[in-house]
């Protein structure tokens, strides 16, 4: 990052030194107060200290530039004139909130203290300023509990206890046999702060700060330092949000939610964030602080309801909500605080939402002329397709658990979708368990942010407190999890592990099911069914008029096909997949592995029989057996796809995946085949390879037993003559793998054309039909040149491609590609992310030198990166014509080409966006079967 002078950036008055473009140096909060404040709204002054020196922070021993001093006396001299009032004054005393604010939001993962410089002296000042005792002594309880937790460090000491601060009250709401925070009096909150502060000293052995210079320079040291704390480290991977970026730190001026019933917070979203319909969409709290509603200590009441209870604070925030939507064209997720009858705007950001609500926002906005078609495509990310195409509960079954009394009760639908699991109870179980392999749902009094990778390895959350903007409920929808909020009825004890839920027990391990969409906890296990879009397209058992989501799903599609330049293909080996991928939107198979048919119906024993043959007469006759299975399965695949081109690869696999290694089964074989078992085993024991990878497979295969080529061949041709005759149209492409040397291909091209000739003279019938190869191992990348003189198109096998250039083999590279990951020895898995550095130019030389014989030639990819948004950018970026991927990939992989298309427009040549999501609908295992 370029070096700036400057580290301190002041807004407040309708004037800031930063703007929203300035996110890399003033993060996203302090970005978006100073353009807040820019645009008229009502911001409380304050400064922002930039990234810059949280860079220099760990840099340089974790401490700050010494100019730092001067510029953060100067703001907040600024800020004392802004504001009439002084930091640290016995009289007028200015308080101060200390937050922190990365580029990218990281909600609840670094530290914040408010009702900074409040202490014994300031305290006066503002008991006299506020004459409300009572609201002060709130406000140094919550301000020392705050400080000593985020700075100096009093926390649970394990995860099933209690925080060492809400033990303190909980002793003194008992002693005063009261319920609530809110029945402490002035005098009881005085004593907990003395309490608080004794804590403090015992368990640090340092007095609390009473300066408030102090106070804040520990404050904005402890929020740089919480830019390094587990669950920020945590939540950086897993969105991957690079260390470097560091956070900004704002110090804003306080206004307080806690004056009294004309006070009050609230959180809201510009439209309603899970299902994206514009409206207003918000919750608050009257005589309240912020962390109140986002803890979700106390439940919120619903914006709507402020049009009722405060008519005039509602349409200023409706018109603050119209200026937000039109100025930053997103939906907004807004913080705000009343003080005393007046609204202050206390943080802006794009809302996070759904990819329910993400379709419909970038719908709805193209058609309010808010934005572009093509913007809206550049803000859909293709991963969220997956969410619309996940499971929704079998409706029959779940009406029959309804009606059979297993509702348990009903929260806030926080998280849309169906999730079913066994119960657990805390973050650290959820992991464990779904490590080995159990589905859970993760359930909790209320979420923190500790509970990060727990809520990350649950099917769904389940949480007792909290509205909808809870840490749960946002956190949820950012991860696509299934979530119920708030749901008041669930009585839950972490020490038995169990709860009750109006007269019923639940315990750890029992099954639960939650539907996010509706807000419904079932008892039990509630099978899932595919979503409404899966319904409309592949099961065709709803109609698309019925189907909203379908709808938008559709319209995004369709824009997508727009700028898209690259064709989606699909990699099917069936006619009922080819079928599901065409409903999905592909061209063409870009791969039928037709050894995957040896396993079908009837086709192993002949298959079998041709390996194992001893003579070529003998592997004839088994191949004459297959001839006609494998002409059928063409034609069914050919008919599917009605003339759209289909990819056929020769047989790749090494031919011992294809018999039996116990030796029941190998003397079943004996008996079948009419030969004795010994020679069975033998001919088996004969196949085995140290190392098959790089063994008898491929076009080796081909070259060693021309017959099987020219099988394979003639079923091909014959089935595209039979399809041909019916009038459907045919574009067969036959490709030829693991070629590494242009003679490898000559060998097989020639096998491939003259039996393409033979049977269409037999036939009668002509049909145009390529010969291609796969481009898998260096070799053939390198001398592309020479294997395009033969070759009518390339098809990148990146899987073998990637294995054969890194020298790590497929099937073994889990022991250490994940430790190698988290090293960042690789930035992703290369097997599932093209490694354009390595892979990718060796991709990029058979392309110029392919193109440089042949300037027509077909490039595709077939290897499963064909489906991984990422990797489909960098094939957009070298010029392929098409990606293959498996048929339940084929909407990411076309709204995935659209956005590089876009993002690449001009050759700019742009770097990929990082793609974040780690979830795919459907991934075909990268190893070989
Ligand atoms: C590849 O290697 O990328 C490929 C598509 O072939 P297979 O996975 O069948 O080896
Ligand atoms: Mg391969």
């Amino acid at each position: 990052m370029a070096k700036t002078s400057k580290y301190v950036y002041f807004f407040g008055k309708g004037k800031a030194e930063g703007t929203a473009e300035m996110k890399g140096l003033l993060g996203g909060k302090g970005a978006n107060l100073a353009e807040m404040t820019n645009i008229g709204l009502p911001v409380p002054p304050g400064f922002t200290i930039s990234t810059d020196v949280c860079t220099y922070y760990y840099k340089h021993g974790n401490s700050h530039p010494k100019i730092l001093k001067k510029e953060v006396e100067t703001a907040l001299a600024t800020v004392e004139k802004a504001m009439g009032a002084k930091f640290g004054d016995a009289t007028n005393p200015l308080l101060v909130s200390v937050r922190s604010g990365a580029r990218a939001s990281m909600p609840g993962m670094m530290d914040t203290v408010l009702n900074l410089g409040l202490n014994n002296v300031t305290l006066g000042g503002l008991i006299k300023k506020t004459n409300n005792e009572r609201f002060v002594y709130d406000s140094y309880r919550r301000f020392v509990q705050m400080y000593g937790d985020v700075v100096l460090g009093l926390k649970p000491a394990h995860k099933d206890d209690i925080d060492p601060f809400e033990a303190i009250i909980e002793q003194k709401k008992r002693e005063k046999g009261v319920h609530f925070d809110t029945e402490l009096t002035a005098d009881d909150l005085k004593d907990l702060v003395v309490r608080f502060k004794t804590a403090v000293k015992e368990r640090t052995g340092r007095d609390f700060p009473e300066d408030p210079m102090d106070q804040l320079w520990g404050a904005i040291g402890a929020v740089f330092g919480s830019w390094m704390n587990d669950r920020a480290i945590a939540y950086r991977k897993l969105y991957d949000i690079p260390e470097w970026w560091g956070t900004a730190v704002n110090v804003q001026t306080m206004v307080f939610g806690n004056m009294g019933e004309d006070s009050g917070t609230g959180v809201g979203f510009t439209r309603d964030p899970a299902t994206g319909e514009n409206v207003f969409y918000g919750e608050y709290l009257m005589n309240a602080q912020g962390e109140d509603v986002v803890a979700g200590i106390r439940t919120p009441l619903p914006i709507s309801r402020m049009a009722e209870q405060n008519p005039k604070i509602y349409a200023e925030l409706e018109k603050y909500r119209q200026i937000l939507e039109k100025h930053y064209r997103e939906m907004m997720d807004i913080e705000f605080t009343i003080q005393q009858g007046t609204l202050y705007m206390l943080q802006c950001r794009v809302g996070k939402r759904t990819a329910f609500a993400e379709i419909k926002i970038a719908v709805d906005m193209v058609q309010q002329k808010l934005i572009s078609e093509k913007e809206a495509i550049s803000r859909v990310h293709p991963d969220q397709l997956n969410q619309l195409l996940r499971p929704i509960f079998d409706l029959k079954e779940k009406e029959a658990a309804v009606k059979g009394g297993r509702l348990l009760v009903k929260g806030l639908n926080a998280g849309p979708g169906a999730a079913t699991g066994r119960v657990v109870f805390n973050a650290h179980d959820a992991e464990a368990w779904a490590k080995r392999g159990e589905h859970v749902i993760l359930t909790r009094v209320e979420t923190s942010p500790e509970d990060i990778r727990g809520m990350n390895a649950a099917e769904g959350i389940l949480t007792a407190r909290g509205g909808m903007t809870s840490h749960a409920a946002l956190v949820a929808r950012q991860m696509g999890k299934v979530c119920v909020a708030g749901c008041s009825g669930l009585d839950i004890d972490y020490n038995s592990h169990t709860m009750r839920v109006n007269g019923t027990e639940i315990k750890e391990g029992d099954w639960i099911s939650i539907d996010g969409t509706t807000g419904e906890v079932i008892s039990g296990k509630i099978n899932t069914r595919p979503s409404e879009v899966l319904q409309v397209l592949i099961d065709k058992t709803l109609d698309p008029t019925d189907a909203p989501v379908y709808q938008e799903f559709e319209k995004i599609m369709k824009w997508a096909d727009k700028f898209r330049t690259l064709k989606i293909r699909t990699n099917a080996d069936q006619p009922d997949q080819a079928v599901n991928a065409v409903a999905f939107g592909a061209q063409g198979i870009g791969l039928c592995r037709t050894e995957h048919m040896f396993f079908g119906e009837g086709k192993i024993g002949p298959m079998r029989e041709m390996i194992l043959a001893d003579t070529v007469a003998e592997r004839k006759a088994a191949l004459a057996k297959l001839l006609p299975l494998q002409r059928k399965d063409f034609e069914g695949i050919l008919e599917a796809m009605n003339g759209r081109p289909v990819t056929i690869r020769t047989i790749d696999p090494p031919l011992h995946e294809f018999v039996p290694h116990e030796e029941a089964a190998q003397r079943d074989l004996a008996q079948q085949m009419g030969i004795s078992y010994e020679k069975v085993k033998q001919r088996v024991d004969s196949l085995h390879e140290f190392n098959p990878m790089l063994g008898f497979r491929g076009c080796r295969l081909g070259i060693i037993y021309p017959e099987i080529t020219e099988m394979q061949s003639r079923a091909i041709f014959e089935a595209a003559a039979e399809v041909k005759k019916r009038g459907i149209p045919v574009e067969p492409e036959v490709m030829i793998p693991l070629v590494g040397n242009v003679k490898e291909l000559q060998h097989q091209e020639q096998i491939v054309r003259s039996v393409a000739e033979e049977v269409m003279k037999e036939q009668g019938v002509k049909f145009p039909y390529l010969v291609g190869t796969m481009i898998e191992i260096p070799r053939g990348a390198v001398t592309a040149d020479e294997i395009a003189r033969v070759a009518e198109f390339f098809s990148f096998g990146t899987n073998d491609l990637t294995q054969t250039t890194l020298g790590v083999s497929r099937d073994d590279a889990g022991r250490f590609l994940l430790p190698y990951v988290e090293k960042d020895i690789y930035a992703k898995d290369p097997f599932e992310v093209i490694d354009r550095i390595g892979v990718g130019a060796v991709m990029k030389i058979a392309v110029e030198k392919g193109r440089g014989v042949r300037p027509n030639l077909k490039l595709g990819i077939c290897g499963e990166h064909g489906g991984d948004p990422s990797s489909i950018e960098f094939c957009h970026m070298i010029g392929l014509n098409y990606v293959s991927c498996s048929p339940f990939r084929v909407p990411i992989a076309r709204l995935a080409a659209a956005r590089a298309a876009l993002m690449n427009a001009g050759g700019s040549g742009k770097a990929a966006r990082t793609m974040h999501s780690k979830r795919h609908l459907e991934r075909q295992p990268a190893r070989k079967r």
